[in-house]
C-alpha cells in the first residue's frame, strides 16, 4: 500500500530525469548534483516545511520525509539536499518575527541556500554540550573562534547555522546552558576568518573542517535567546530522525527493487538465482524489516505532525529504519554478485551512501542510549 500517491508520482518524474547515470557521474566526479538541486528547488520540494504565508508549501513532516524517500528510492542522493528542507526548521521556531521574514520567503524560493550546519567539533564529538567553539561578544557584535569537523554542503550554501558556546562552561549550572546559535552569512565569514578545508570521504558527501579566527557575527543573527541554543538544536532533531528515516526507506527499497529485478533476470545452474532460497530469504527479510520501520517512520512522522512528543519514535525510525536499509544493502550486494562491485550496477555507490546513516548525524549507539535512559528509565550510561 502506498500513500500520498500524487506526491510520490511528482517526485518519481522530477528524478527520472537524474537517472543512475547522473548520480555515477557525480560520485566519480565527486561534483556537487547542482542541476538536481536546482530542480527540486524550482519544483518547492525544498520549501516542503516553510508555511505557507512564507512562500513555501506548508506540509508536514510525513510528507517531507516521503519526497527524499522517493529520491533515494530512483538511485539518487537526498542527503545532498535534504538539510535545505530542515536547517531553517530552528529559525521557524525560534527567529523573531523579523528574522522570518527576512530569511523564510529567499530560503523557500531558493535564493538562500541554507544547507550548512555546524555542529560537530573533533574535541567534543557525540558530546554536543562539550564544543570549544565561542562566541564572544565584543560590544558590538559577537566575534567566533574555534573548529568543526564534517561540515556539509558549506561551499553550496549562503549560510551556516551554528552552535558556539557564548558563556564559559565553567560559569553555568548545566552543561548544556550557555550555548548560542548563529545565522552565519558564508560570503562574508570567508573573508573576514573563516577557513573551509574539504574532508574527503568514502561516498560523495561534500564536506569540511572549519576554523573560525575571530569571525565576526552581527548580533542580529543570533537565534533566540542567548544561551538557550542547546535546546533550539534538540527541537529540530525529532524532525531530521524522521526526515532521515525517510531516506533510508528509500535506499532500502532502491536495493530491494534492484535485487528482486536482478535475481530474477540472471540464470545461473539453469535458474534465476532468485529461485533459491539462499537468495530469497535475505531480500525477504530485509524488505520485512523495511516496511516495519516504515510503519515506525509514519506513525513517528504522524505524531510530530500533530504536535506530540515524537522522541521515542522519531529515535526508534531512524534506528530501525538505518538497519534496515544496511540490511538491504548486504543482501542486495550478496544477490548481485561479483556485479554488485561493478561501478556501472550502481549497488556499491549506494552500499557506500547508506552506510553514513548508522552513524550521522546521530550514530546508534547514541540512539540506544537516549531509549535506555529516556525510555526505559535506566541509568544514564554517560
Ligand atoms: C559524511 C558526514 C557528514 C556529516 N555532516 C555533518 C554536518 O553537516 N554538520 C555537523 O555538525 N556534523 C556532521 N557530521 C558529523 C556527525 O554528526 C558525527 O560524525 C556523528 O555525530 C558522530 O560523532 P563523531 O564522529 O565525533 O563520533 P564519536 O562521538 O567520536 O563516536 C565514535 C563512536 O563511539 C560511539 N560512542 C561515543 N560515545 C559513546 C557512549 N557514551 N556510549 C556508547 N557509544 C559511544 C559512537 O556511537 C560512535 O560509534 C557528519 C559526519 C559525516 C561522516
Amino acid at each position: 500500500m502506498e500513500d500520498f500517491v500524487a506526491l510520490r508520482e511528482g517526485v518519481r518524474q522530477l528524478c527520472e530525469r537524474y537517472p543512475s547515470h547522473y548520480w555515477r557521474e557525480k560520485d566519480r566526479a565527486r561534483a556537487y548534483p547542482e542541476e538536481f538541486v536546482l530542480a527540486m528547488t524550482e519544483a518547492g520540494y525544498l520549501a516542503a516545511l516553510i508555511p505557507e504565508e512564507y512562500g513555501g508549501a506548508g506540509l508536514g513532516i510525513l510528507e517531507a520525509s516521503i519526497i527524499l524517500e522517493e529520491i533515494n528510492r530512483s538511485g539518487g542522493n537526498a542527503g545532498q539536499c535534504h538539510a535545505q528542507m530542515y536547517t531553517m526548521g530552528t529559525v521557524l521556531r525560534h527567529g523573531s518575527a523579523d528574522q522570518k521574514k527576512r530569511w523564510l520567503p529567499a530560503i523557500a524560493e531558493g535564493s538562500i541556500r541554507l544547507q550548512a550546519f555546524g555542529v560537530t567539533e573533533p574535541g567534543a564529538g557525540s558530546d554536543t554540550t562539550q564544543i570549544q567553539t565561542t562566541a564572544r561578544w565584543d560590544g558590538r557584535q559577537y566575534r567566533v573562534t574555534g573548529q568543526k569537523i564534517f561540515i556539509s554542503r558549506v561551499q553550496h550554501s549562503d549560510f551556516l547555522l551554528l552552535l558556539a558556546r557564548t558563556t564559559p562552561i565553567a560559569e553555568v549550572t548545566r552543561r548544556s546552558q550557555g550555548l548560542s546559535v548563529f545565522m552565519v552569512d558564508l560570503r562574508r565569514a570567508l573573508s573576514q576568518g573563516l577557513t573551509v578545508t574539504p574532508v574527503d570521504t568514502m561516498m560523495n558527501h561534500e564536506t569540511n573542517a572549519l576554523y573560525f579566527d575571530d569571525v565576526p557575527v552581527p548580533a542580529e543573527n543570533l537565534i533566540g535567546q542567548e544561551g538557550n541554543g542547546f535546546s533550539y538544536i534538540l527541537d529540530g532533531m525529532n524532525a531530521e530522525r524522521i526526515l532521515i528515516a525517510g531516506e533510508c526507506l528509500g535506499d532500502g527499497y532502491f536495493f530491494i527493487d534492484r535485487a528482486t529485478q536482478y535475481a530474477r533476470e540472471r540464470i545461473v545452474f539453469d535458474r534465476p538465482i532468485g529461485q533459491n532460497q539462499g537468495i530469497q530469504f535475505p531480500l525477504a527479510r530485509a524488505y520485512a524489516h523495511l516496511r516495519a520501520a516504515d510503519l515506525m517512520r509514519t506513525q513517528a512522522a504522524r505524531r510530530f505532525d500533530r504536535g506530540e512528543h515524537a522522541g521515542e519514535e522519531a529515535n526508534l525510525a531512524k534506528l530501525l529504519a538505518s538497519e534496515a536499509s544496511w540490511e538491504a544493502a548486504n543482501a542486495a550486494m550478496q544477490t548481485h554478485g561479483g556485479y554488485g562491485f561493478a561501478v556501472e550496477y550502481d549497488i556499491e555507490r549506494k552500499f557506500r551512501e547508506t552506510r553514513l546513516y548508522q552513524v550521522a548525524p546521530i550514530s546508534t549507539n547514541l540512539i540506544l542510549s537516549y531509549l535506555g535512559e529516556h525510555v526505559l528509565n535506566l541509568p544514564r550510561s554517560f
